[in-house]
């Protein structure tokens, strides 16, 4: 059996090594490093892929969400409302612009923003919401979009789990992820979905100002060559990266349709275990499977976490910490009644090995290996 990776890069990069290889000489024999035609080229492709109107390329997904927010005049003091169960990028940059970071509860079937929870949350102080589409479906985005119009709150979408997620609204609108709210953001990280060969990232938008706000935001500021018109930042995609996404980006369906098949393996395995919760799809949208994460509910996460390691096989507890108990973000406006269900999978979930080159020995070998341990 071929030796078992929480993410296997390397067995994906060799299917595609001659035209990586051969697109990364094109960039070193232009040295157009930064700025090349391979990111202009790419930023079209996913222009079309998400069907949405302005792509803007950057460094990373955590400077995507800073930049969002940036480029809707977010200002200090303004109330933010995002989950306590997701990735702390998205609660960072929220604090870095002295916004007033507002967590709040997750559903315990999908990991999702808790719409009631959301409710509540809101003050005469609220400007935006943000909802992470975490793991890789999407959060109940016509809920969070009527109630965002409702109080007219800007929407912005971390989809940097979920990117290639399709989303169905109840009059049969499909809409891709990221592309639902205000704004929506991306990372580019090589783990990710759609990852490239270091750091990137990207934002979204319809609103044709707002891409012309941020276009310049991303470029210090700059709207005509050193003529700052507002405090901005250097976050950019290279060219290198932007050729690698380029040839991967065709290849995003089949990459998330190799997830699901590998997901579809594992919910199968543990179907009749009474122990072991199987993620629940909400009907609204697709799953792309960024993670594939189990709930143990006979207590024994800790002790399957290291059994799994003893075996070979790699898995990881996403996330260990809510954000309302991390250091750097605990404040006492947070009550822990208010975070029942994060409380509760920071104890219960496992994310079990997920990428697009797992095969049916090695989830024969996990699944076997799990269901033994878990009875
Ligand atoms: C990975 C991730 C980010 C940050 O992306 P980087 O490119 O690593 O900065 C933000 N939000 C979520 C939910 C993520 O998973």
């Amino acid at each position: 059996m071929k030796k078992i990776q929480m993410v296997d890069l390397q067995g994906q990069y060799q299917k595609i090594k001659d035209k990586v290889d051969t697109q990364l000489q094109d960039v070193l024999n232009t040295s157009a490093y930064v700025n090349g035609p391979q990111v202009h080229a790419f930023q079209k492709d996913l222009e079309t892929y998400l069907d949405i109107k302005n792509v803007i390329p950057c460094a990373n997904g955590t400077d995507a969400l800073q930049i969002a927010m940036m480029g809707l005049g977010l200002q200090p003091g303004d109330e933010v409302i995002t989950v306590d169960f997701t990735f702390a990028a998205t609660v960072e940059v929220i604090a870095l612009l002295k916004l007033t970071p507002v967590l709040v509860d997750v559903e315990k079937d999908t990991f999702n923003m808790d719409i009631n929870a959301l409710k509540k949350a809101i003050t005469p102080k609220t400007k935006a919401i943000v909802p992470v589409h975490l793991f890789g479906q999407c959060a109940n985005m016509e809920a969070i979009l009527e109630i965002a119009k409702e109080h007219n709150l800007f929407v912005i979408e971390d989809t940097a789990q979920a990117i290639g997620a399709t989303y169905t609204f109840k009059d049969g609108t499909k809409k891709k992820a990221g592309t639902m709210g205000h704004v929506g953001t991306t990372s580019f990280f090589p783990s990710k979905n759609l990852g490239c060969y270091g750091d990137g990232g990207a934002i979204f938008t319809n609103n044709d100002e707002l891409a012309h706000t941020i276009r310049g935001m991303v470029n210090h500021g700059m709207y005509k060559r050193y003529y700052h018109d507002v405090v901005g930042v250097n976050s950019r995609l290279d060219s290198l990266q932007a050729a690698v996404l380029g040839i991967k980006l065709p290849l995003l369906n089949e990459y998330c349709d190799a997830r699901r098949k590998a997901a579809q393996a594992y919910s199968k395995a543990f179907e009749n275990n009474k122990n072991i919760v199987t993620p629940v799809i909400s009907e609204f949208t697709t799953h792309v499977f960024h993670q594939y994460t189990l709930q143990i509910l006979n207590g024994k996460r800790n002790e399957l976490h290291q059994h799994l390691l003893d075996n070979g096989i790699p898995n990881a507890i996403y996330y260990p910490v809510p954000l309302h108990s991390q250091k750097a973000y605990m404040d006492e406006r947070y009550n822990e009644d208010d975070f029942k269900v994060t409380n509760q999978l920071i104890d219960t979930v496992i994310s079990l090995p997920m990428h697009t080159e797992l095969d049916e020995e090695q989830l024969e070998f996990i699944t076997t290996t799990i269901i033994n341990f878990i009875k």
